[in-house]
């Protein structure tokens, strides 16, 4: 009967052991797809939409924007352009902006 008992322990510790396996693998497969993820964004995201070299971050009238460095293309997160729209409002980029709004 002791026997029995043992056995039956050992499988549910054998279980324990298992699942604690599994949920760690599950965890470390879930990071190495973050980081993957991470970076993947970061690499299309540091690149020139237009010639495919390094974009460097610039600061223009206090607004962050993203440069090429080789063909010196200029481009802008989502609400960059209308900020530097509202601060040009009378310039030719304001009134490209409104009218494109
Ligand atoms: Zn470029």
């Amino acid at each position: 009967m002791a026997n029995k008992w043992d056995e039956r322990k050992k499988a549910q510790e054998e279980e324990y052991f298992v699942k604690k396996e599994r949920e760690l693998l599950a965890k470390m497969k879930a990071k190495q797809e973050d980081e993957a993820k991470e970076a993947a964004k970061k690499a299309s995201y540091m690149k020139c939409p237009k010639c495919g070299d390094s974009l460097k971050e610039r600061s223009f009238q206090k607004i962050l924007i993203d440069q090429c460095v080789a063909c010196h293309g200029i481009w802008l997160d989502a609400g960059e352009l209308e900020e530097v729209a509202e601060k040009e409002g009378g310039s030719w980029l304001g009134k490209f902006w409104q009218k494109n709004a």
